[in-house]
């Protein structure tokens, strides 16, 4: 020990104090004389058993609080009730998807309607020309080989277009997924987990006149209040 320390006056909180340092408190750090140094270990003893007091309470209402816990609402309902929103959403969404699409469908077929009658139409016309060609050469009985090529390639154009007919067509390409549902959860984290065991508390009390400590001895110890005596 430093001998200068021996010199040192207590320290003692509050009052006055010239008496010579007995002790080192390393709970404060502070030198205190024979008498202080004994008030200071009972006024540290109530603070602590206050303190002790009052995680014991702490304790006992956390245990109170085991007794009512069931798994929340947040795991058990919630995430049924949001997927079953999802479902009326995802259905609510599709229903728009599909009348947007069915009135496209349609749009589509009044467009391809007019463009049917006017060609059925056309088409026609030429035929009955043609129709009305080949009437008047079987009453005369007579036709050149250039007109019957002539009705041949009407005959042809019309199978072609009757023929196309049956080619066209309106897709609906379906693309999956459309909609989506994930699940994500935040549970038990691995930490979460109380690990570490609880220090037992070991409260150390040296009586004054012992032997000197070494700073070996009191790094053992495990308390809040180490006293070195000299
Ligand atoms: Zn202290
Ligand atoms: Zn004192």
């Amino acid at each position: 020990m430093d001998s200068n320390k021996s010199s040192k006056v207590c320290e003692v909180e509050g009052t006055v104090c010239k008496k010579d340092v007995q002790a080192l408190c390393y709970h404060c750090s502070k030198n205190l004389c024979r008498i202080h140094l004994i008030q200071h270990a009972q006024l540290m003893e109530d603070m602590t058993r206050g303190k002790l007091n009052s995680l014991a309470d702490k304790f006992n209402e956390l245990s109170l609080r085991f007794d009512n816990i069931s798994i929340s609402d947040n795991i058990l309902k919630i995430p049924f009730v949001q997927l079953e929103k999802w479902r009326a959403e995802a259905h609510e969404k599709i229903d728009q998807i599909v009348e947007q699409k069915r009135q496209e469908l349609n749009d589509e077929l009044d467009k391809y309607r007019k463009v049917f009658l006017t060609k059925n139409e056309e088409q026609l016309i030429k035929m009955n020309n043609s129709k009305r060609i080949i009437a008047e050469l079987i009453q005369e009985s007579d036709a050149s080989a250039n007109q019957i090529t002539d009705l041949q390639t009407s005959i042809d154009e019309t199978e072609n277009y009757l023929n196309s007919l049956m080619t066209h067509e309106i897709n609906v390409i379906a693309t999956t997924p459309i909609w989506r549902v994930d699940i994500e959860s935040q549970l038990f984290e691995p930490q979460s987990i109380l690990k570490n065991e609880l220090r037992e508390f070991k409260i150390t009390y040296l009586r004054l006149n012992a032997s000197e400590i070494t700073s070996d001895s009191v790094r053992h110890v495990n308390d809040y209040l180490v006293i070195i005596i000299r």
